[in-house]
């Protein structure tokens, strides 16, 4: 998946059958790859909290951080449809989440610290 970005919740059709509104409930980070056993520490520290998770696709790394935006509203659409972001207006819903979701185009997803804990127990046998 490419750093996603979030589409109009308020167009119609498609998106108004989105009940989740899925694509504008969190954004990701592209995120160095890690290295060093420092990299990883500092990763098992960020993926550890509520909401947080970590993937790698074609495109690199990525923190995935679940958070609902701020303008969505309780009907799916969108408080600022008008002055919305960029990135939001670039995305198409044409073949979007609702037809596949993202996870099926990661190479690597830590969803938690074991999951994570093991990955990097692979990487650096004698980390721990
Ligand atoms: S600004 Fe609107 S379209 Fe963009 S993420 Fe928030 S609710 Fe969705
Ligand atoms: S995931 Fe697709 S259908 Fe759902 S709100 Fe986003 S663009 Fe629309």
């Amino acid at each position: 998946m490419r750093a996603f970005p979030v589409a109009a919740a308020t167009e119609r059709g498609k998106c108004q059958q989105c009940t989740g509104s899925i694509c504008c409930t969190y954004i990701t980070q592209h995120i160095p790859a890690p290295r060093s056993r420092d990299d990883f520490e500092h990763m098992l520290w960020q993926v550890s909290h509520d909401g947080i998770e970590i993937y790698k696709d074609e495109d690199g790394w990525y923190l995935l951080i679940h958070a609902p935006c701020g303008h969505l509203g309780t009907d799916g659409g969108c408080g600022i449809y008008a002055k919305r972001p960029a990135v939001c207006r670039a995305y198409s819903n044409d073949f979007c989440e609702l037809d596949e979701p993202a996870e099926r185009h990661f190479a690597l997803h830590f969803r938690s610290y074991d999951e994570l804990l093991r990955h990097y127990q692979k990487r650096f046998p004698r980390a721990r």
